[in-house]
């Protein structure tokens, strides 16, 4: 069973008729194209017992049938309605007072209403977004194939970085260095801005490459990531720069052991929450736990939003094919901030990496 039909199997059991994909990333999983069409309008109709249709901008309209997706596509010029173009299609179906079920998470308030205005007699109550989460949590192999991809071009984009880095260069300078590589490898796409954080600085998790300078005796974070036809890698380490104080050293060692310990126990049948646990009780343990101030991971396929969320409270069991981060941090305010991070896919007696650069610690010498 394909995809698609995987979702009109969900339609048949669950009294729906219509399923209204609007997110770009679920028509790029369900088709392979690819489009963020801004303000214009793009969804795919697909229905319980019919063909399904894709529905454009006309400018939009050759790549999509170029994918390969050989049910029709509907194009329409910027002057023109989009809603009641579609509306015109549902009807010509003959289910304009259907049950549709859309992605909830996804669809705009605004845009839901023009629909409930051009189909005043369709239902829009149901919720698609669970299905497809689901559908997303177990990646394939020809998926897991990708990530690996991405997860290679990360293991070139942090060893360019470590390469950049030089006392008294900029994280901006060093960020755009290891950018530059990247785009003459042909690699256009990042899964997030690059983020170097020198010293002091990486101690704000959230916080952004900046034109603070590396200074020697520091500790320098890097968390990169590419993407690889529509799928994503994420990782971090942290460098040394010479001869960082007692305190840093002290909590990289800590943090690449949590690292370690989750890595090793990931693996069928363990839930998301126990495995965070075992880093977080490593932390914990060595008297940082207050500094570890996020989840241990997050799931990650086509984004880094996907499940599981590896976190206190998630108790659902790791299967084969599911695909998220282990990063653990330590983060102490104005001292040094740490993560180690490597995304993994849950094979049938453990995990593996889609990451390989060494978690030693590297030392840069100035
Ligand atoms: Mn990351
Ligand atoms: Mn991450």
């Amino acid at each position: 069973m394909n995809k698609i039909e995987q979702i009109q199997r969900w339609l048949a059991d669950n009294g729906q008729d219509i399923a209204l994909i609007t997110d770009p990333k679920t028509i790029q999983y369900l088709t392979g194209f690819y489009s963020d069409p801004v303000e214009r309008v793009l969804l795919m109709a697909i229905f319980k017992d019919q063909e399904p249709f894709i529905f454009g901008p006309a400018l939009e309209s050759e790549a999509i049938k170029d994918t390969g997706f050989s049910s029709p596509v509907y194009g329409y010029l910027d002057h023109e309605d989009p809603w009641v173009m579609i509306a015109d299609q549902i009807h010509a179906r003959n289910t304009d007072d259907s049950h549709f079920a859309i992605e909830k998470s996804q669809l705009q308030v605004e845009r839901l209403e023009a629909l409930q205005q051009v189909l005043p007699n369709a239902d829009f109550s149901a919720n698609l977004t669970p299905l497809i989460e689901q559908m997303r949590l177990i990646k394939s192999a020809d998926e897991i194939e990708k990530l690996k991809i991405a997860g290679k071009w990360d293991d070139f984009a942090l060893q360019t970085g470590f390469e950049a880095v030089q006392v008294g260069k900029t994280e901006d300078q060093i960020a755009a260095d290891l950018q530059y590589a990247l785009m003459k490898n042909g690699i256009m796409e990042l899964s997030f801005p690059s983020l170097v954080q020198a010293g002091p600085h990486a101690a704000e998790p959230h916080g952004a490459t900046s034109e603070n300078k590396v200074q020697n005796n520091q500790l320098v974070l890097f968390d990169l990531g590419t993407v690889w036809d529509g799928y994503i890698s994420d990782a971090s380490r942290t460098i040394a720069v010479g001869k960082p104080d007692e305190k840093s050293m002290d909590i990289y060692q800590v943090c690449l052991e949590a690292q370690l310990a989750a890595q090793e126990a990931a693996k069928p049948g363990i839930t998301a929450e126990e495995l965070d646990k075992i880093a977080r009780d490593v932390i914990t343990k060595a008297g940082y736990g207050e500094y570890f101030i996020h989840r241990l991971g997050h799931g990650m396929g086509m984004s880094e939003h996907e499940f599981p969320s590896i976190m206190a409270g998630n108790k659902m069991e790791l299967q084969p094919g599911m695909c998220f981060s282990i990063e653990p941090g330590i983060y102490i305010p104005n001292v040094a901030g740490v993560r180690i991070e490597d995304c993994v896919h849950i094979t049938e007696d453990g995990c593996e990496p889609f990451t390989h650069t060494t978690k030693e610690l590297r030392y840069i010498e100035q």
